[in-house]
């Protein structure tokens, strides 16, 4: 059991957020304690405020500096500053370089635990059996968590998306700034106070967990365009006799009956291999050029829909881009759906992911969906909201958390196969979402991918399906849980049940 406690009252809701949601991250048990009276003797207490308080010198304390960033966020993100472990005095497992965007003005004594990397300036110090963190770990996070970064940002693409490239500090979507944070926590308690272990987070004792998710935007898997890329750009020799051999595979493919019919049934036994299954976003409607336009409401389709959810798949709204800014739409699109499968759709993803956090969050609370998994990038792999995990955004108008979770989307396949995307030969895209994975594991966290269905099929001559049971085969290899999203959601819904007053 760990207890936080806040002295902060400009900021009281905010910290109280993000240490819920950070130990929530960790594992942790924890309590809020409202008085200094009230401090048991064997526990460790996070303290939040502008100045250390006044403890017995038994008990172990991990203050952190409050930076009043609240007060002038513009400000703040200028003074971006790296800093990472000193070995010497941490032999813990976080020795990557961690972010943070805020810097305090609370001195730190003791030895040094943490340092800025560029003037080796202390950052986190220990003192007997209290831990001192200059950083404003707490705003930041809040900050990172509910996209406050991209706020701050006026431009917008035609379809009034975000991009990675808009921001004057496009580094901080490369790492789970948040993750790191997690794992921070859980090493300064180590340090602390080694007789407090954070729960397992996983089922079954997994380390990290990959949750699969389709869009379904299409029912055919190949068009002209397609085809000619796959030809020119796929795994093989780049001379004519490659684009032969590769171009004969797209002919073969496209005389086979369910490379027009979604490929939901090889989806779903390539899944089963691995003992999973996962989420497909549904297309329900077709209102602006850019829209999906398959037979939606087709016997099919329907029979699709049902084929899956028999096999423990689950199914949610992939809302057309109307839907992002308009809750009609949004509520209207999803009853389409709710009418075909007989359930209530929990979950949604936008077409496109076009999203933005302040117009779009607001619609999935007052649409009373569980979960979205649309922030994250179209174009490029990152992290959008500084972690892989699900979590409980913000609702800055009744200052508390949403009811929805959002899972964050890291990994989409159309971002490594587009020539206006990355478009990488895919052993490039390998070594990229290697790292990805990689980080998700160190972190104990958890990736969000999405691979449409109409671009997994036998003896796929783009690479693409290869890379996608690659990935289920590594987690598989290195203790992950392989799950669809609509379970993770779940999972995560009821561990977070105890939730704060
Ligand atoms: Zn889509």
């Amino acid at each position: 059991m760990v207890y936080f406690k806040i002295d902060s009252p400009a900021f009281y809701k905010q910290a109280q957020y993000v240490f819920v949601t950070l130990f929530a991250m960790a594992g942790l048990r924890w309590r809020e304690l409202k008085s200094e009276s009230t401090i048991p003797a064997e526990s460790v207490i996070f303290f939040y405020g502008t100045n250390p308080p006044n403890v017995q010198p038994q008990t172990r304390l991990i203050f952190i500096g409050d930076g009043h960033f609240q007060q002038n966020l513009n400000f703040a993100m200028t003074h971006i500053k790296w800093f990472e472990p000193d070995k010497k005095y941490l032999p813990l497992a976080h020795q990557e370089k961690t972010f943070t965007l805020f810097g305090g003005q609370v001195p730190a004594p003791g030895n040094k635990l943490f340092s800025q990397t560029d003037t080796d300036e202390p950052i986190i110090t220990q003192k007997d059996k209290k831990i001192y963190c200059r950083a404003d770990l707490i705003a930041t996070a809040f900050y990172i968590l509910n996209l406050e970064t991209e706020n701050l940002v006026k431009t917008r693409d035609r379809y009034g998306r975000y991009h990675k490239k808009y921001s004057n500090i496009p580094e901080i979507y490369d790492h789970p700034v948040i993750d790191q944070y997690v794992t921070l926590f859980r090493s300064l308690l180590s340090v602390l106070a080694p007789d407090i272990e954070s729960k397992s987070i996983w089922p079954n004792g997994h380390s990290f967990a990959v949750a699969l998710s389709h869009d379904v935007d299409r029912l055919n898997t190949w068009t002209f365009r397609k085809a000619k890329r796959a030809a020119l750009n796929g795994p093989g020799p780049a001379g004519w006799k490659g684009k032969f051999s590769r171009g004969f595979g797209v002919l073969k493919s496209v005389l086979q009956p369910e490379r027009w019919r979604g490929n939901f049934s090889y989806i779903v036994e390539l899944e089963k291999k691995f003992g999973t299954q996962s989420t497909f976003f549904f297309a329900v409607q077709h209102r602006l050029p850019r829209d999906p336009q398959f037979r939606f409401l087709s016997d099919h389709v329907k029979n699709s829909i049902i084929y899956l959810l028999q096999n423990g798949a689950s199914v949610g709204l992939h809302g057309s881009l109307m839907t992002a800014f308009d809750k009609n739409d949004l509520d209207k699109e999803r009853q389409i759906l709710q009418n075909i499968t007989n359930t209530v759709i929990l979950g949604t993803r936008q077409h496109y992911l076009r999203f933005d956090a302040l117009k779009t969050w607001p619609l999935y609370e007052s649409c009373k969906f569980t979960y979205d998994s649309t922030a994250g990038f179209a174009s490029e792999t990152g992290y959008r909201c500084g972690t892989g995990f699900p979590f409980y955004p913000f609702n800055k108008s009744s200052n508390s958390a949403y009811h929805f979770l959002e899972i964050p989307l890291v990994l989409m396949d159309s971002i490594f196969l587009l020539e206006h995307k990355l478009y990488v030969k895919p052993e490039n895209a390998w070594q990229i979402i290697k790292k990805h994975l990689e980080m998700t594991r160190q972190y104990n966290s958890c990736l969000a991918i999405n691979w449409h269905n109409n671009n997994i099929c036998p003896g796929d001559v783009t690479g693409n399906t290869q890379i996608y049971e690659k990935i289920l085969q590594w987690t598989a290899d290195h203790n992950g849980w392989i799950c669809s999203l609509e379970n993770l959601a779940k999972y995560w819904r009821k561990k977070t049940d105890e939730k704060y007053e």
